[in-house]
């Protein structure tokens, strides 16, 4: 059994946290792995190899598509951002990499229907993220969308601190710790979560980052409304 935090933000993005930082932080927890998930970024691969010893690094893209975010888990080459959520589904599969849905309840962050991820060829949904407001009430919500539409679930910190990492994480029953075998293990529904909320201090620092990217992107939004697949 492994235990892997699938969704770990670094400074190359929007975290506070340096990859040096966030893979200290990984080890301190006891977590077998990472995946590196900046947004619309693999940038801090080239640190994360280097530094990583031990630790199972899974490189991945947090990637903005018009119908919303999608977590690319194995990829070797950065997703651009703005596709059509199907074409960018479609050039993680291409890298035989993995599609999974992030926070994918919470109106703010996602606004990809239910009807529109029953067509979609995505890979689990996330059931628990760590930074998540009101995270009962979410990973109950998420955990039955799951069931709903027969998908593993899989947990993941978010985390844009140091601190947070590892707070979610999830436990992958996979037969060895090559990344082909990790991945396989998610898309047959080999896991389980292992989770506790961030605390409420670090989900407030988040929180202005979050409302001024929404702020300066009202427009962009409404292409999300559109949820056309193609
Ligand atoms: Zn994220």
């Amino acid at each position: 059994m492994l235990k892997i935090d699938l969704h770990v933000h670094t400074w190359y993005s929007d975290s506070r946290a340096s990859v040096k930082e966030v893979i200290d932080e990984a080890r301190r927890k006891g977590l077998n792995g990472i995946a590196i998930t900046d947004h619309n970024t693999m940038d801090a691969l080239k640190d994360a190899k280097r530094l990583k010893g031990n630790l199972i690094i899974i490189p991945g893209e947090e990637v903005w598509t018009c119908q919303g975010e999608i977590l690319a888990l194995g990829i070797r080459k950065p997703i651009r951002k703005g596709l059509r959520i199907m074409d960018a589904i479609r050039r993680v599969h291409s890298q035989n990499g993995i599609v999974i849905i992030p926070h994918p309840t919470i109106p703010i962050f996602s606004r990809i229907k239910e009807e529109t991820l029953r067509k979609l060829p995505i890979d689990g949904i996330e059931a628990f993220s760590a930074m998540t407001p009101l995270p009962r009430y979410f990973l109950k919500k998420n955990i039955n969308l799951a069931l709903r539409l027969k998908l593993p679930i899989v947990a993941g910190s978010d985390s844009h601190f140091k601190e947070t990492v590892g707070d979610a994480y999830t436990i992958i029953d996979s037969k060895s710790s090559c990344i082909e075998d990790i991945l396989d293990a998610i898309k047959l529904g080999k896991t389980k979560i292992g989770c506790k909320p961030s605390s409420w201090k670090f989900k407030v620092k988040i929180a202005p980052g979050i409302m001024i990217s929404l702020l300066k992107t009202p427009l962009t939004y409404k292409s999300y409304l559109a949820n056309r697949i193609y």
